[in-house]
């Protein structure tokens, strides 16, 4: 009876117009989807276009990072605030581009998880191994660290907020997507460390899978137990598509 979740990942595509023409074909395909939540993480410029666009909807908005401070001099920076402004109520953070490439720690990604909580957005939180760990058998002990490094000092009513996403760096935008087994063993893990940290209630986590996900695998990937959803990077940037992937989970 947990929530089941698909959240598309723009990443760095789309200009307003293209945005705007997305969520008008997206929404005639969409619209009639009761069993699950549909997130669509745009970049910051095109937020308020799409708040107009999908206002009274049924699809939720979120961004795809957010500052860890409050409001000041941070020049570049956007606020929790100023997302909840153009009507998002999800943001993806920790994403494994804005660690590898962006330089942010377990440390910064824990101070905007607690950030967007005090605001009352919901953080889209996500983990993952790359290549090396994966093959040296480290996987499940580097993401209960990541887990565990920015989840521990939130209260367990705040925990009951958050969705976690597993991506494996080695199955983002390769075309490789992790086998079914291998996703439900480390959501399983994963939702073992929220048990640790929250006790049972973390029956009530949304746990997804993220890592070239696509209409063909996404059937499979959500017979298992502890997926309960999807984070789609390239396979959301088609809106007939996405829709097609979203039909194909519920
Ligand atoms: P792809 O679906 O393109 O592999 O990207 C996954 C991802 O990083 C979503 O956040």
């Amino acid at each position: 009876n947990r929530r089941k979740v698909i959240a598309g990942n723009w990443k760095m595509f789309k200009t307003v117009s293209e945005a705007e023409d997305y969520a008008i074909k997206f929404l005639e395909e969409v619209k009639d989807v009761t069993d699950l939540d549909v997130v669509l993480c745009a970049p910051f410029t095109a937020l308020h276009a799409l708040k107009n666009e999908l206002e009274e909807s049924i699809v939720h908005l979120g961004a795809q990072n957010m500052a860890w401070a409050e409001e000041g001099a941070y020049t570049g920076e956007i606020s929790a605030r100023m997302l909840l402004d153009v009507a998002c109520t999800y943001v993806i953070l920790g994403h494994s581009e804005r660690r590898e490439m962006f330089g942010e720690t377990d440390q910064d990604i824990a101070k905007k998880v607690q950030q967007a909580l005090a605001v009352g957005l919901t953080p889209i939180f996500c983990c993952g191994e790359n290549l090396k760990l994966r093959e040296e058998g480290k996987a499940a002990e580097w993401v209960k660290n990541q887990v565990a490094s920015a989840l521990s000092g939130i209260s367990k009513d705040d925990l009951l907020r958050i969705i976690v996403a597993y991506e494996p760096i080695w199955a983002i935008g390769t075309g490789k997507t992790a086998s079914s087994q291998d996703a439900q063993e480390m959501c399983a893990n994963i939702r073992a460390t929220l048990t640790e940290l929250m006790g049972s209630a973390s029956e009530n986590v949304p746990i997804l899978y993220g890592g070239s996900v696509k209409a063909e695998n996404i059937g499979e990937l959500m017979q298992e137990p502890d997926v309960d959803g999807a984070l789609v990077g390239g396979a959301s940037l088609d809106p007939l598509s996405f829709a097609k992937l979203i039909k194909n989970a519920s």
